[in-house]
C-alpha cells in the first residue's frame, strides 16, 4: 500500500469524490447552485497544539471538517494516521454526508483526523493528545450532542471515545446530554451494545443482500448466497476483522487476508479465529500454516476470489492495479479504496463495486442508535422486554392449549425471548442495510446498466440532500 500511495502522490481524494459526485449529478434535477452547495465543505478547522512527550514538546497537527449542516448534528469518525491531511479529511467528511442520507440517518457529514502514528505513543501520551484535541473542539464549538458528534475510525476505538466524552463532560458541567457528544463509547460509558462490530456486520448484510438476487448474480456468473463464496479481506482492524468473522461464520471461504506486514492466501480457506490467534502469538500473519505468503500485502488484492473486501485505507485499487483484479464483486468496507480510474477499468471488466457510502454505513447507523439511547437516557429494551416475554408466554400457552401439542424446549426459548438491546440494534442495522440496498438497486436498475452502483448510490444521496436544502430555503 505504501507503494501505491507514493505512486499516486498527487492524487486528491477530495477531487475523486467530487468527480464521482459530478458523474451522478447529471441524473438529478437540481440547479447548479444547489449542487455546488451540496458538494462544498461548510467548515474546515485545522489546529496545531503542543503536547509534552517525554522531554520534548511536540506540535500536533489535527483537523475537524464539517461538510454539511443541512441536518444537525454533524457526524463522522476521527482518524489517527500519518497520512492525515486536509484533503483526506474533507473527502471523508463529504462521504459522511452522502452516507447518512443513504441510510436515512438525520445527520450532516463530518470527519476528524490527527496526524500521528498511534503505534509510536504510549497510552498515557495518546490520552494527552486525545484530551487536548477534544478541548480544542470544545473551545471552537466543534463538538456537542446537537453540533457535531465524532466516532471511531482508522486508528481509534472505544478507548479514545471515552477520553473524549470525559473531557467534554468536565468542560460542560451539568450538561445532561453530555454522553451524546461522541459515539462508539464503551458500553459502561454510555455506549450501545453492537456498535463495535456494526460496520463489519453491515458490510456482511450488504453483500449478502446483493448475493441474494439471482438476476444480478447470473450477470457475473455466480450462484446466489454467501455460502461457498471465496472472499479476500485487506485489513484486520475493527471493520475488516468483523466482516471476515461474519463471512466465515456464515459459510464463505476466506481465502486471503492481509495486514500491513503482508498477506496470506490459501484456496482451501483460512480460519479467521486461528489466524488472529496466530498473529497475536507471533506478531504477524505471515507464515500461517498451509498458506502462501505475500511480502507485499497489496498483492493479495490481485489473487483469485469471488468477493474482495478492502477494509484498510483509501486509494489501494487504482489505475495501476485495477486491471489485474480477479474478483467479481468488490465491497468497499474502507472509505475510498478505489480511485475513479479504477472504477472505470473495473466497470469495463463487469465487476460489481458496492460503494463505501452504502456498504460501510452500518457504523454510523448504530452510532445513531447510540446517540438516541444517550438522549433518551434509557437502554433499548428496558421498557418492553418483559412485556414482550409475558405476551409471548400467553400466546404460546393459548396455542398449545388449543392444539393440544407442545413445542420443543429450544423452540420455546426462541419464541418467548423478549428483545435485549443487542437484538434491537442488530435488527435495526439489518433492516437499514437491506432497505437502503434496494433503494440503490432500484436507482441502478432504472438506468438499465448504463451507470455503476456508485453513481446510483450518489443519485440517491444527492436527491435526499438536495431536497433538504430546497426545503431549508436559501436565505437572501
Ligand atoms: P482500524 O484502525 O481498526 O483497522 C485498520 C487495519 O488496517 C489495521 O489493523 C491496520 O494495521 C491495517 N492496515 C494498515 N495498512 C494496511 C495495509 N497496507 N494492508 C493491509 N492492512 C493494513 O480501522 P477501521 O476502523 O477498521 O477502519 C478501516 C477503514 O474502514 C477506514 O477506511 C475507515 O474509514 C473505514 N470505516 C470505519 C468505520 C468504523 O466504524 N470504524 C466505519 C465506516 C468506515
Amino acid at each position: 500500500m505504501e507503494a501505491a500511495k507514493t505512486h499516486h502522490a498527487h492524487y486528491s481524494f477530495f477531487h475523486g469524490v467530487e468527480r464521482n459526485f459530478d458523474k451522478a449529478a447529471k441524473y438529478t434535477r437540481f440547479e447548479s447552485g444547489i449542487l455546488e452547495q451540496i458538494k462544498a465543505c461548510n467548515s474546515v478547522y485545522r489546529m496545531k497544539y503542543p503536547v509534552r512527550i517525554g522531554d520534548n514538546i511536540e506540535v500536533i497537527e489535527a483537523y475537524r471538517v464539517q461538510h454539511s449542516h443541512h441536518k444537525l448534528p454533524c457526524k463522522g469518525g476521527i482518524r489517527y494516521s500519518m497520512d492525515v491531511n486536509q484533503d483526506e479529511v474533507m473527502a471523508l467528511a463529504s462521504l459522511m454526508t452522502y452516507k447518512c442520507a443513504i441510510v436515512n440517518v438525520p445527520f450532516g457529514g463530518a470527519k476528524g483526523g490527527i496526524k500521528i502514528d498511534p503505534k509510536k505513543y504510549t497510552p498515557f501520551e495518546l490520552e494527552k493528545i486525545t484530551r487536548r484535541y477534544a478541548s480544542e473542539l470544545v473551545k471552537k464549538n466543534f463538538i456537542g450532542p446537537g453540533i457535531d458528534v465524532p466516532a471511531p475510525d482508522y486508528g481509534t476505538g472505544a478507548r479514545e471515545m471515552s477520553w473524549i466524552v470525559d473531557t467534554y463532560a468536565s468542560l460542560k458541567p451539568g450538561e445532561v446530554d453530555a454522553l451524546a457528544c461522541v459515539t462508539g463509547k464503551p458500553v459502561t460509558q454510555g455506549g450501545v451494545r453492537g456498535r463495535t462490530e456494526a460496520t463489519g456486520l453491515g458490510v456482511y448484510y450488504g453483500i449478502r443482500e446483493l448475493c441474494h438476487i439471482a438476476e444480478d448474480m447470473k450477470k457475473i456468473g455466480l450462484t446466489t448466497g454467501i455460502e461457498g463464496k471465496k472472499v479476500i479481506i485487506q485489513g484486520l482492524g475493527n471493520v475488516g476483522y468483523h466482516a471476515a468473522k461474519y463471512f466465515f461464520d456464515n459459510g464463505a471461504i476466506v481465502v486471503g487476508l492481509s495486514e500491513y506486514e503482508g498477506g496470506i492466501y490459501n484456496e482451501k480457506g483460512l480460519d479467521i479465529y486461528k489466524v488472529v490467534e496466530f498473529r497475536k502469538a507471533t506478531g504477524s500473519i505471515l507464515n500461517y500454516e498451509g498458506a502462501t505468503n505475500f511480502k507485499n500485502g497489496a498483492d493479495i488484492l490481485e489473487q483469485e476470489c469471488d468477493i474482495l473486501i478492502p477494509a484498510a485505507l483509501e486509494n489501494v485499487i487504482n489505475g495501476s492495479n485495477a486491471i489485474r483484479i480477479k474478483a467479481k464483486i468488490i465491497g468497499e468496507a474502507a472509505n475510498g479504496p478505489l480511485t475513479p480510474e479504477a472504477d472505470e477499468i473495473l466497470d469495463r471488466k463487469g465487476v460489481i463495486v458496492v460503494p463505501d457510502m452504502y456498504l460501510n454505513a452500518g457504523g454510523v447507523t448504530v452510532s445513531y442508535f447510540e446517540w438516541l439511547k444517550n438522549l433518551s437516557h434509557v437502554r433499548f429494551g428496558r421498557m418492553d422486554k418483559r412485556f414482550s416475554e409475558n405476551q409471548n408466554t400467553f400466546l404460546l400457552k393459548s396455542v398449545e392449549d388449543l392444539t393440544g401439542k407442545r413445542v420443543t424446549d429450544i423452540e420455546r426459548e426462541q419464541l418467548l425471548h423478549g428483545p435485549d438491546e443487542v437484538d434491537l440494534v442488530y435488527s435495526g442495522l439489518e433492516d437499514t442495510m437491506i432497505s437502503s440496498y434496494h433503494e440503490i438497486r432500484d436507482a441502478w436498475m432504472s438506468h438499465k446498466g448504463t451507470v455503476d452502483m456508485r453513481t446510483a448510490a450518489f443519485t440517491v444521496a444527492i436527491n435526499k440532500v438536495g431536497v433538504s436544502y430546497e426545503e431549508l430555503g436559501i436565505f437572501p
